[in-house]
């Protein structure tokens, strides 16, 4: 009974040993404090990058001027 509860202890332990997320941005270890990124810095520049992705909208020239205005072409005999 004790080794089970012993061996469960030893497991969660290994578990907090586990390696520490690393910085998306750069790469380093992250700090508890702004994880998942290692410093303010990074996580500010994920958050520039994320929202200039965001709020790029795909330009579109609009070249309508030349086509061909759609007329009331009718299928009917
Ligand atoms: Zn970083």
């Amino acid at each position: 009974m004790s080794d089970k509860i012993a061996d469960l202890g030893a497991r969660r332990a290994r578990k907090r040993d586990a390696k520490p997320r690393k910085c998306p941005i750069c790469g380093k270890p992250a700090v508890e404090a702004t994880r998942p990124f290692c410093s303010e810095r990074c996580r500010k520049i994920d958050l520039d990058r994320w929202r200039t992705e965001t709020y790029r909208v795909p330009v579109v020239e609009a070249d309508d001027d030349d086509a061909p205005a759609p007329t009331d072409q009718k299928d009917e005999p």
